[in-house]
């Protein structure tokens, strides 16, 4: 058995349950965005590596596509447990590799651990079921099989949940995985993973990790999606990239579910209690300084609860602690690298260039980005259409929540959506107006459970994780019939 490597030292490829270094020896520095500090060098996999890859998890698809669920089933409660007992070591890793403060890193390991245990039960997922038939002496079926190797590329922002739900439900369902985690969370988006599930039981060759450095993950991409052993592929990151491999996918006729990014709206309606309203929107908009895809990116506050709104959200962003990802007072820490913290300055700039109006924050901070709320901001203004990811949110007044809503709808993302409100039929009613996959209603935005139906509409995405609903999208159903001979 691979022994378990060090966060710290080098990490390399996992391909056929062996640590593998790229073919060309390369590597590059992982780097803390707090310290900026080198953890370690992780391998610079090409288009060779990834298709080493591809056919190891091509070759271990027959028996483990076949093996018993009861096994499959250990497996994944044997990696639970694991993922529990190294608690300490892979919060001190999230800090570290992601800047991961200590709230997140926790949310994200309950997750991850719960995704475990709930994928241990899609081992016995059903089949398949019978189907009425108008052919006399006939018995049809509907059979639902894994449909062999799956491609996942995952994000760093939740680099642990993101990548641990892009590999657990299609695994859980008996395919093979090839894991292409971030280049900037090549560990705990990836290596954690395949040590994990190694050490849990996998068999070699059922996950595979290639790691790539920045900006060569498009030779990894077109492998998997070039290549006919990959039947499927999911990911998650931006709308752009998302675009891209779409297109892509479409010239290889080759299924991808898509989660994508989020334009998120808030809405607090003039019934909603203020506290619950404020506290709502403080978490639902800096959590992990706002590098979360459900992240509320636009508040919009009725007009009689608006002012005394803006005015406590405002002062308590301000107050905001910010810096250090490993202390664990630190609500704002650090943006992970230097392009995404430039991106930020420029959009809330050319926002305030074009009219608005910052009420808390406004100047980067390095390597954070401080908690910054802005008002009047026009619908020109980059921030308004697109997702800019940082701890940056635009508050404004509207004169009813249905004018909230047509706001809300007017872009071209559709994630999540929180609705406050002291009238929760209102709230359902208005959450049916809403163009967003996800609807919380008096909760805010930023909320995951593995067995929920995650996915947004419009640009946001296409397809749902969710365990349950990951069998409609990992798996292949034949339909079968049987005449009496
Ligand atoms: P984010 O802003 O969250 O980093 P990206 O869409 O840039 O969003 O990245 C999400 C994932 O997509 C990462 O694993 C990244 O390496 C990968 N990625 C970026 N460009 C490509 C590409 N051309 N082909 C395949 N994967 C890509």
């Amino acid at each position: 058995m691979a022994a378990a490597q060090p966060w710290t030292a080098n990490t390399t490829h996992f391909i056929a349950g062996t640590w593998t270094p790229a073919t060309t020896g390369r590597t590059y520095p992982n780097r803390s965005p707090w310290s900026g500090h080198i953890l370690g060098h992780a391998a610079a996999g090409d288009a060779e590596d990834t298709e080493r890859a591809i056919t190891a998890a091509h070759h271990a698809f027959p028996t483990w596509s076949r093996t018993r669920p009861a096994e499959r089933q250990r497996v994944f409660l044997n990696a639970a447990d694991l993922l529990e007992q190294r608690a300490t070591h892979v919060l001190a890793a999230l800090a570290a590799e992601t800047g991961c403060g200590h709230h997140f890193g926790t949310v994200q390991l309950d997750f991850a651990v719960k995704l475990l245990r709930q994928a241990a039960n899609l081992a016995y997922h059903p089949a398949g079921e019978l189907l009425p038939s108008d052919t006399d002496g006939t018995q049809a079926m509907a059979v639902r099989k894994p449909v062999g190797v799956v491609a996942a590329i995952a994000p760093w922002n939740a680099s642990l949940t993101l990548s641990g739900r892009a590999i657990t439900g299609p695994l859980a369902l008996g395919n093979t995985v090839v894991l292409k985690p971030s280049e900037e969370a090549p560990y705990t988006g990836g290596t954690l993973w395949a040590e994990i599930l190694h050490q849990a039981g996998l068999p070699a060759g059922a996950l595979n990790v290639i790691t790539h450095a920045p900006g060569e993950a498009g030779a990894v991409g077109d492998t998997l999606l070039a290549s006919p052993l990959v039947k499927r592929l999911n990911f998650t990151g931006s709308t752009p990239t998302g675009r891209r491999l779409a297109e892509k996918a479409g010239r290889h006729l080759k299924r991808v579910v898509l989660q994508l990014s989020g334009q998120n709206p808030l809405i607090v309606a003039a019934d909603a209690d203020l506290t619950h309203a404020v506290d709502a929107a403080v978490y639902g908009a800096f959590i992990h300084q706002g590098q979360v895809c459900m992240c509320a990116r636009r508040i919009y506050v009725e007009r009689p609860l608006a002012d005394a709104f803006t005015e406590r959200f405002a002062a308590r962003a301000a107050r905001l602690p910010t810096g250090d990802p490993a202390d664990p007072a630190t609500v704002i820490g650090p943006v992970i690298n230097e392009w995404a913290l430039a991106l930020l300055d420029r959009r809330v700039k050319e926002a305030v260039g074009l009219g608005a109006r910052v009420l808390a924050g406004g100047e980067p901070a390095p390597p954070c980005y401080p908690a910054t709320v802005l008002t009047d901001v026009p619908d020109e203004a980059e921030i308004a259409q697109s997702e800019t990811f940082g701890a940056v949110v635009v508050v404004e007044t509207v004169d009813s929540a249905e004018e909230a809503v047509a706001r809300a709808n007017h872009t071209d993302l559709g994630l999540a959506a929180s609705i406050i409100t002291g009238d929760s039929r209102r709230g359902l009613r208005l959450a049916a107006t809403l163009e967003a996959g996800i609807v919380h209603i008096n909760d805010q935005p930023v909320n995951d459970e593995p067995q929920m139906p995650f996915g947004g509409v419009k640009d946001s995405g296409w397809g749902r994780f969710g365990l349950g609903f990951a069998a409609e999208e990992f798996c292949e159903t034949q339909w079968v019939t049987v005449r009496d001979e």
